[in-house]
C-alpha cells in the first residue's frame, strides 16, 4: 500500500502515520481460530453469495439486533465503494465477492459514530481493511463485530473500468448490473455476468472473462498485495472466511458443492460466543486447525505478483485499450469446451458424451 500525504490539507497531526496499516500493525488474535466447513441453511442467500453464504448468516444476526451492516457494494455508477445498510432488503447489494479495492472514504468515521451511539455493527472487508479499521478505532467496541476474508488481492480498477467501458461500446448500451461469480455452472465454475439495459448479457466463467483472465494470473492485480501484511495466521477480526479449499472438497455431494461451501475461522472469544447463535442457521463441520491451514495459502504467505504484469502495464500505457485486449487476451473454444465439462459428471449427457470422446482420443 502506498502512502501518498496531500500536502496542501495536511495539518501535520501525524494521525495517518499512527493509524496507517502499512506502517502499524494491530495486535491480532495470535492465530488462535477454531476451523469449520459451512454454509447457510438459507439456500437463496447461499446461491447469491460467493461461497456458502456465511456472511450473510453473519449480518442477519446483526440486522435482527437492529445494526448496521458495512461492506462493499457497487454504486449507480459501478464504482466499489464501502456502504452501510440497515435493511434485509439491502443486503444483496453487499453479498457477492467484486474483486477489485473498495473506496472508504469516511466509513471508518461513520463506524465509530454508530459504536459510540450504542449501535450494533458488522464490518466486512479485506484483512488490511479490517487491520485499519482496528488502528483507527483503537480501542475494542463491545458491539462491533468484523470480519475478513483470505485474500488473492484485489485487481486494478483501472483495468476494471476499462473493461467495463469496453464492454459497453462492444454491447452498445450502458451496463445495469454486475456478478463476479454466479452459480449457474455450479460453485466451482463461476461466471462472470453483465447485463446490459438493451436486455443484452456478456456472460463468460470467471477465470475465461476479460477481467478474471488477469485477475487468476496476478496479471491485473496491486503490486502492493504482493506485500501484505496481513496474509498470516494471526488475525486481526472476529471471522474470517473463504472458499472451501481443504483437500476433502470434492468428497462434499455434488449438489451441496454447486451451491457453494464457506470455511469459516472463528478467530476471538467475541467470535465464538456469535457462532453459538449462528449454529441453527448454518450446517457447519469442524476442521483441524492444521488441516484448514494447509489447505488456506494466504493464511501462510501474500499472494504473488505475476512477472508478466509489468509488460502488461506497459503495453496498458502504450496501447489502445482494443490493442491490448487483442494482444492479451486469447481464450479458445476448446478451453470454454474443457472448462464447461470439467469436473465431477453432473448428470449431463453432453458432458458423459464430452468425457467419453476425451478418453477415446487420448486411448
Ligand atoms: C478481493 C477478494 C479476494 C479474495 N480472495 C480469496 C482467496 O484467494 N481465497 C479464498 O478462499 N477466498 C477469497 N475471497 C473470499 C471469497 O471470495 C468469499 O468472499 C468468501 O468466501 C465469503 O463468501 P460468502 O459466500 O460467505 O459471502 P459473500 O456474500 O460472497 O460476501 C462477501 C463479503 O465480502 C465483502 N466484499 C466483497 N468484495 C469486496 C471487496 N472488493 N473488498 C472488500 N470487501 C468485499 C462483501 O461486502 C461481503 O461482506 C476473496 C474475496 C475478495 C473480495
Amino acid at each position: 500500500m502506498i502512502s501518498v500525504i496531500d500536502e496542501k490539507n495536511c495539518i501535520d497531526c501525524g494521525q495517518c502515520l499512527k493509524v496507517c496499516p502499512s506502517l502499524n500493525t494491530p495486535i491480532g488474535n495470535s492465530g488462535d481460530f477454531e476451523g469449520y466447513m459451512c454454509w447457510n441453511r438459507d439456500t437463496i442467500a447461499r446461491i447469491n453469495s460467493s461461497s456458502g453464504g456465511v456472511f450473510s448468516c453473519l449480518a442477519d444476526y446483526i440486522l435482527e439486533r437492529s445494526g448496521n451492516i458495512y461492506g462493499a457494494a457497487f454504486d449507480d455508477n459501478f464504482s466499489l465503494i464501502h456502504m452501510q445498510i440497515d435493511s434485509e432488503e439491502s443486503l444483496p447489494r453487499l453479498c457477492g465477492s467484486k474483486y477489485i479495492g473498495s473506496n472508504l472514504s469516511g466509513v471508518y468515521i461513520k463506524v465509530k459514530s454508530d459504536l459510540e451511539n450504542g449501535k450494533r455493527v458488522l464490518f466486512s472487508g479485506t484483512p488490511c481493511q479490517n487491520a485499519a479499521l482496528k488502528k483507527f478505532l483503537s480501542k475494542d467496541y463491545e458491539h462491533l463485530l468484523t470480519c475478513d476474508f483470505l485474500c488473492h488481492g484485489v485487481g486494478s480498477t483501472k483495468y476494471f473500468n476499462d473493461c467495463l467501458n469496453y464492454l459497453e461500446k462492444k454491447y452498445a448500451s450502458s451496463i445495469i448490473s454486475i456478478s463476479f461469480r454466479q452459480k449457474q455452472h455450479g460453485y466451482l465454475k463461476p461466471t462472470f455476468e453483465i447485463r446490459f439495459a438493451n436486455g443484452k448479457i456478456y456472460k463468460e466463467f470467471y477465470f475465461l472473462s476479460i477481467f478474471g483472465y488477469f485477475f487468476r494470473d496476478k496479471i491485473c492485480n496491486r503490486t502492493s498485495c504482493g506485500s501484505c501484511k496481513y496474509a498470516t495466521v494471526e488475525r486481526f477480526s472476529d471471522f474470517t472466511m473463504a472458499d472451501y479449499g481443504c483437500s476433502d472438497k470434492h468428497e462434499q455431494p455434488l449438489r451441496e458443492i454447486k451451491k457453494g461451501i464457506s470455511t469459516l475461522l472463528v478467530n476471538t472469544n467475541k467470535g465464538r460466543k456469535v457462532f453459538k447463535q449462528l449454529k441453527n442457521n448454518l450446517v457447519y463441520v469442524e476442521r483441524a486447525k492444521n488441516f484448514v491451514i494447509s489447505s488456506s495459502p494466504y493464511l501462510q504467505m501474500q499472494t504473488s505478483v505475476s512477472k508478466d504484469r509489468r509488460m502488461f502495464f506497459h503495453d496498458y500505457l502504450a496501447l489502445d485499450f482494443e490493442e491490448l485486449i487483442a494482444k492479451y487476451y486469447s481464450v479458445s473454444k476448446k478451453v470454454k469446451r474443457e472448462m464447461k465439462y470439467s469436473g465431477k459428471w453432473n448428470g449431463s449427457p453432453a458432458q458423459f458424451l464430452y468425457k467419453v470422446f476425451q478418453k477415446i482420443y487420448k486411448m
